[in-house]
């Protein structure tokens, strides 16, 4: 991943440019803390946000962007099937439902929100036909392991372009990485400040004062320098702007080891082999 600025992209495996940094919006809530959230972040440089049908917040992440001066072609808008949707025709209807809430004509990447057993093929056809329409514009999956990424690919058409899982200094997941880079399928971080608190880590705070960082600067760096998309969420104007302060400064390669190093393998979410949602 070649690191600019915060408009940098990397390029997916069907051409595509991502902006590498985004804007989540898990738990903000719809009404004016969303969509001032996407304003501000957008007035900030951000051009990728990243929402789904289960926050309940894609009418007021539509309503941020076009209160902004920023064009819709500048923005890259992703959002994702939840789990009750799944199924071919269903995720049809699902996927015109979100568009019609975000009031767009389109969507940037559109992914499976967690692999329903017996439901993700027939889902991911369903993103395959609208992907061969042009109304999406690249498609992916979250919350996909190795062997859930494996059945998927030998049982459709199209590779996956994303992987969006949970990722951060407790879970680095190094074979599923490996095994995403070496498909091409760009892997995406969730919760990757585990949402604050990398704040509290001793190891990361001595980095914090070694770059002139907060520990989540330092996070969201180490990131995108392991080549992984991430997209911490804030509604807060000085967490918004602090979290994309991550340009001026470059990790060296044995800080890099320290961080991975922190690994515990433990979640904050679900499983995606065993979870009842
Ligand atoms: P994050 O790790 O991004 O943390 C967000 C939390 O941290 C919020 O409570 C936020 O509070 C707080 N926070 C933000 N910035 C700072 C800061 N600088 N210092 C201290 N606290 C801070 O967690 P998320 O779970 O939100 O993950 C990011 C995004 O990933 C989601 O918003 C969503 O878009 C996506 N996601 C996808 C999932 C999936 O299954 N595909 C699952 C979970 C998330 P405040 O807003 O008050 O600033």
């Amino acid at each position: 991943m070649n690191i600019t600025d915060i408009h940098g992209t990397v390029t997916l495996n069907n051409g595509v440019e991502m902006p590498y940094f985004g804007l989540g919006v898990f738990e903000a809530n719809e009404g004016t803390e969303t969509i001032d959230a996407v304003e501000y972040a957008l007035e900030c440089g951000y051009r990728h946000i990243d929402t789904a049908a289960m926050y309940m917040n894609e009418k007021s992440v539509g309503e941020g962007i076009r209160k902004s001066d920023i064009k819709r072609e500048k923005i890259f808008v992703t959002t994702k099937v939840w789990n009750s949707h799944q199924g071919y025709q269903e995720t049809i209807d699902a996927f015109h439902r979100s568009l019609d809430r975000l009031q767009l004509d389109y969507l940037d990447l559109y992914l499976i929100h967690w692999p329903v057993h017996a439901k993700y093929i027939d889902t991911y056809r369903a993103l395959e036909e609208l992907y061969d329409m042009k109304l999406i514009r690249a498609i992916g999956v979250s919350n996909f392991l190795e062997h859930q990424l494996e059945n998927l690919i030998s049982n459709t058409e199209i590779m996956p372009m994303v992987n969006q899982v949970e990722f951060h200094p407790y879970l680095t997941s190094a074979s599923l990485l490996n095994y995403c880079n070496s498909k091409k399928i760009q892997f995406e971080a969730w919760s990757p400040i585990l949402k604050g608190k990398v704040n509290e880590i001793p190891i990361l705070i001595e980095l914090g004062e070694k770059y002139k960082k907060t520990p989540v600067q330092i996070i969201l760096r180490w990131d995108l320098q392991k080549g992984v998309v991430t997209i911490p969420k804030s509604v807060k104007k000085e967490r918004i702007r602090s979290n994309s302060d991550i340009f001026d400064f470059q990790i060296a390669y044995e800080d890099i080891l320290k961080i991975d190093a922190l690994n515990r393998n433990e979640r904050i979410g679900a499983d995606p082999d065993n979870f009842d949602f």
